[in-house]
C-alpha cells in the first residue's frame, strides 16, 4: 500500500497490511547487466525503496540514508517479462 502526500513527488511506504509478507534483505548483488529503477518511494524518508529491473529480472532495493554512507540491501531477484525495447 502506497500513499501520496502533498509536496512530495513520490509515494511513501504505508503501514504494513494484514496480509503482507516479510522480504528477505541481502547484501547488494553485483551484476554486469544494466539495472535501472522503474519505481521508487519518496526521498524525504530515511529509507528509500526502488523497484529495479534489468536483464529480464527485477528486485527491490532498500537504501537507508545514514549520515555517512547510505546502506543498501536488495531482495532476491525474480524473472519478469519485459518488452524487448525496454529490457
Ligand atoms: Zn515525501
Amino acid at each position: 500500500m502506497i500513499v501520496l502526500e502533498d509536496k512530495c513527488f513520490s509515494p511513501h511506504v504505508a503501514m504494513a497490511q494484514r496480509d503482507h509478507i516479510r522480504l528477505d534483505w541481502r547484501m547488494p548483488y553485483r551484476t554486469v547487466e544494466r539495472v535501472r529503477p522503474v519505481a521508487w518511494t519518496c526521498i524525504c524518508r530515511a529509507t528509500v525503496y526502488e523497484l529495479c529491473q534489468g536483464g529480464g529480472q527485477a528486485f527491490i532495493r532498500r537504501t537507508v540514508q545514514l549520515d555517512g554512507a547510505p546502506e543498501a540491501r536488495e531482495t532476491p531477484r525474480w524473472l519478469v517479462n519485459i518488452p524487448k525495447d525496454q529490457g
